[in-house]
């Protein structure tokens, strides 16, 4: 049975045959995730739905038939299937990585003060949303505030702040990733709100650098290349306490991790975000060109691709298979069962 909800968050509830499995602590052995993944792509590949975004002109030349499915273990196992190697703009999945780069360098208080964890229940490019709290962006997953955070990107320029950023997520990807200039040059032309948004950060205070090079930044930062592949491998890096699993370097600490994962449960999925985690009970971030990334911490993740969005700007494929996989492999945070063999007993 397939039951679309009131608002939008569209995934298989009660999915014949694939038990709601509870978490163990780790996922099940190599060739059960590799079944599972290859399950979850050949279940979905044919689901027609959503539309391709079109408001940065080039995602339109998108094949609405692109459908890759990747996860990456922790420890290292990398399960791919079907277009999980083609490249796609990442978007705004960035904001999450690079809100992680941010953290790290300035330190929990510091960006909080200057950025919020809480969700807007508004679309991710609202200016309302900046106007209804005295310019204080409400978090670092929608333009107000990944606008705010990039702004903190360390760098005495903003081609130096590029290099961090890209460097930076480079290192969360373990390979060199590299900007489509095709997509840059297209949200360039066309991200007049991205530019109001960060005018009007800078009227009440909250941008202290040229906010227009900032929206460049940002917009570079937008159009790097990433594939299914690169984000699982870039969430099992924030999975696993901020060390990429393939190459073994240290990107980020365990806290930035889990703050970043924090923030990433409550609006990592626009405004349907608690949608999402009732649903499917992981830490998420999608964006407009089709990718979602979403995190079992300590386990792994799941890299999706898939262009055709859902009203909110989330991949409909993305959305089907992250879900199914998390009911399949035990990764929903908040799925128990009762712990049956020893009772702990007072005092012991
Ligand atoms: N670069 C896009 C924008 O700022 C990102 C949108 C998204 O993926 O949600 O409009």
């Amino acid at each position: 049975m397939v039951a679309r909800n009131r608002t939008g968050v569209d995934v298989d509830t009660d999915v014949e045959g694939v038990e709601q499995e509870v978490s163990t602590g780790s996922l099940p052995g190599w060739d059960r995730v590799e079944e599972l993944v290859h399950a979850a792509h050949e279940r979905y590949r044919d689901h027609a739905g959503g539309t391709v975004a079109d408001y940065i002109p080039v995602l339109a030349e998108a094949d609405p038939a692109w459908f890759g499915v990747c996860v990456a273990e922790s420890g290292g196992a990398v399960h791919a299937v079907g277009d999980a190697d083609v490249e796609f703009s990442v978007q705004s999945i960035s904001k999450a990585f690079v809100y992680a780069l941010v953290c790290e360098e300035h330190g929990h208080e510091r960006v909080l003060e200057r950025v919020g964890v809480d969700n807007t229940g508004l679309a991710f490019n609202s200016v309302m949303a900046v106007e209804l709290h005295d310019g204080h962006p409400r978090n670092p997953m929608v333009n107000a505030g990944a606008l705010a955070t990039t702004a903190l990107v360390p760098g005495g320029s903003p081609a130096e702040q590029w290099e961090t950023v890209r460097t930076g997520l480079s290192r969360f990807a373990g390979r060199q990733l590299e900007l489509d200039g095709v997509v840059y040059r297209s949200e360039s032309a066309t991200n007049m709100r991205n530019k109001a948004i960060a005018r009007l950060l800078e009227s009440y205070g909250r941008i202290e650098t040229d906010p227009l090079e900032v929206v460049d930044v940002y917009t570079r930062q937008c159009s790097l290349r990433v594939t299914a592949r690169d984000l699982a491998v870039m969430g099992a890096t924030l999975a696993d306490g901020g060390v990429n699993p393939l190459t073994g370097e240290r990107v980020v600490s365990a806290q930035v991790c889990r703050d970043t994962l924090a923030v990433l449960a409550s609006t990592g999925l626009y405004e349907r975000s608690g949608e999402w985690l009732f649903e499917i009970g992981l830490p998420a971030k999608s964006g407009v060109a089709g990718g979602i990334v979403a995190v079992a911490p300590g386990k792994g993740a799941i890299g999706t691709f898939s262009p055709p969005l859902d009203p909110a700007g989330n991949s409909v494929r993305g959305q089907r298979a992250t879900a199914y996989l998390s009911r399949a492999l035990g990764l929903n945070l908040f799925a128990s069962s009762v712990h049956v063999p020893e009772r702990t007993e007072r005092g012991s």
